[in-house]
């Protein structure tokens, strides 16, 4: 999480504050900026997101750091908001990242008689480096103190610091930074490569184990491996990935905009794909077993992927990143593992592939995110191609991810790549037709007014619906801070129907196959003991309290069923006043563990 922003040019400042605002989907909790003016150092923080900054006045600079937080340790307050400035203004340091041996080297700071001012383990790093400079008597921190003290630091940490004597260095070690530079020699530093400012010619990714540091006097730009202390000669490439400029409009929020932009980013997903399809499926035919790998709403998507490998008579296992730890000894040179990240930058994801690779294990991956890590460690990796996602809460990727996996299923089923595409841009006209129907559009809006005023929701699904109501579910928690649950139907008189009384809200997703039975069933057992049943599904039902209509589509019933659900979410959040955009303790790109 956090985002880090740093600029060497004329109005860095400003430049830095503008790529602070894109890239602050990645936490938002507070923010802040160090520029460097005639040998000092003035930092600048805030609680809260970035305002309007057309109210702010740019200090002139030639060089800033900037830093957008999402708290791990310490409150959300002014104090703990980074960039952290050294005790005696040498430098201002921002971390993206956890030291996980924070209390340990706290510990020993303390004995030294170091005085902690924030509650954050990023100023253990600023009193180490301080430690570091008098035990050498530097008055200035220079790249191998910097690198030195690093490597006291355990976990997945990126740093970025600016010097008092003009310097600009980072190091990588988990967490994303690329560095951007044009023909004047500019230079930025990013978490990712979509939010550098448009005068950006060229473009490198910086690895992990990797420093990177600018000298403003000399203009010497230099990537040292920080373990080898070997200068690396990284070459520049252009820039070819550009944020698609990306406007509310008429939606009022991102969010809103990204699922009725599901219509029409669908065939992005595939088109001109053949190959690299063909080439994952004989990846997948020639395994022994098959995994599936992702956290979140992405979990959910190669939950579905898994179970349709499942269907189509493949051994495959849907796992969860955070707790495949556990069951590492599973992995071999036999295995494939499929794995979707909408950043490409989950660190709980990305920990795994690592591990499963050094098992021998072939990674293909789904990423959304230009030159992501995930990106590169992959043996066959595809890009989604939705477009940038700018709300917090996934609707359009993890709607590309569904769709990626439902064409992996169809060509190991047979399916012609040909006939997919046709089947696709059917598919997108019908979708784009239901979006233009208002009768149904005011029908969601309206049921989510109604739905509001509840604190417990449920939702029922089964077969190739059943992980439509567990994302359906994990949607409404993030967005509409309700308490939802997302089940399989057939799981209902389990146990789960002890929570049903008179009213309780069960949103039902029904596809018109062999489970619609069951599915009816659980329904009119939910009715009798007085629940409301709002039903998505294409046919209405007497046994539906409330329904919503889906497109008239052959194929795709998770993806339709999904649109409904994901409006019903967005509309009660907005009707309830949230930033539907910017949920509370959430951040995109979740690069911390
Ligand atoms: N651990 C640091 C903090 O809590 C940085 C977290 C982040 O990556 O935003 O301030």
């Amino acid at each position: 999480m956090c985002g880090i922003y740093a600029s060497y040019s004329k109005n860095a400042a400003k430049k830095v504050l503008l790529g602070l605002k894109r890239i602050e989907y990645r936490g938002y909790d507070s923010w802040g900026i160090a520029s460097l003016k005639s040998g000092n150092i003035s930092v600048r923080k805030q609680i809260g997101k970035l305002s309007n900054l057309k109210d702010i006045v740019f200090e002139q600079v030639d060089l800033s750091l900037g830093h957008t937080r999402w708290a791990t340790h310490g409150g959300v307050t002014k104090i703990n908001a980074h960039p952290h400035l050294a005790k005696n203004k040498s430098f201002a340091l921002v971390q993206n990242g956890v030291v996980e041996n924070y209390q340990d080297l706290k510990e020993k700071l303390i004995s030294a008689g170091y005085e902690f001012v924030s509650e954050t383990d990023t100023e253990i790093i600023v009193g180490l480096l301080e430690q570091e400079m008098e035990k050498k008597a530097e008055k200035t921190l220079n790249p191998e103190i910097f690198a030195k003290v690093f490597q006291n630091l355990s976990g997945r940490n990126t740093i970025a610091v600016i010097t008092n004597d003009g310097r600009l260095m980072a190091i990588r070690h988990g967490s994303p930074l690329l560095v951007g530079k044009n023909s004047r020699r500019d230079y930025c530093f990013s978490s990712d490569i979509l939010s550098m400012s448009d005068d950006m010619e060229e473009y490198i990714i910086v690895d992990s184990g990797e420093m990177v540091s600018f000298n403003c006097a000399t203009k010497e730009f230099v990537v040292t491996n920080i373990e080898t202390k070997m200068v690396i000669v990284k070459k520049f490439a252009p820039i070819d990935h550009r944020a698609e400029v990306s406007e509310k409009n008429e939606f009022g929020s991102y969010m809103l905009k990204e699922i009725h932009e599901q219509a029409t980013v669908l065939p992005r997903v595939v088109s001109g794909l053949e190959k690299n399809f063909l080439l994952a499926t004989k990846m997948l035919k020639d395994a022994d077993q098959i995994f599936t790998l992702a956290c979140g709403s992405a979990s959910f998507a190669t939950g579905n992927t898994a179970y349709l490998l499942r269907k189509a008579g493949y051994k495959a296992s849907a796992i969860e990143a955070y707790e495949a730890d556990s069951y590492l000894n599973l992995f071999n040179k036999y295995s494939v593992c499929i794995v979707y990240s909408q950043s490409g930058e989950t660190a709980d994801t990305n920990e795994i592939v690592e591990l499963m690779k050094k098992k021998g294990a072939k990674i293909i991956s789904v990423v959304n995110m230009p030159g992501s890590t995930l990106t590169q460690m992959s043996d066959l990796s595809f890009m989604l191609r939705v477009g940038p996602e700018l709300a917090v809460a996934s609707t359009k990727a993890f709607f590309g991810q569904v769709l990626w996996g439902t064409t992996i299923y169809d060509i190991l089923t047979g399916l012609k790549f040909n006939d997919i595409e046709i089947k696709i841009n059917e598919f997108e006209h019908k979708l784009k037709e239901w979006f233009s129907n208002n009768e149904i559009q005011k029908k969601i809006e309206n049921l989510a007014k109604d739905l509001t005023k509840h604190e417990h929701l449920f939702v029922l699904g089964r077969g190739d619906l059943y992980y439509a109501s567990l994302e359906s579910a994990l949607k409404l928690k993030e967005i509409s801070y309700i308490h939802a649950e997302g089940f399989s139907g057939g799981e209902l008189k389990h146990g789960v129907i002890a929570l049903i009384t008179k009213n309780t809200p069960v949103l039902c997703l029904v596809a018109e196959d062999k489970n619609k039975a069951n599915m009816l069933n659980a329904i009119s057992e939910v009715r009798a003991r007085g629940g409301r049943t709002i039903v998505i599904a294409k046919q209405d039902n007497d046994l539906y309290s409330d329904w919503i209509q889906l497109p008239d589509t052959r194929d795709y019933i998770f993806l339709s069923s999904i649109i409904p659900s994901q409006l019903m979410t967005c509309y009660m959040a907005m009707v309830k006043g949230y930033d539907v955009d910017k949920p509370r303790n959430l951040a995109k790109s979740v690069t911390v563990k």
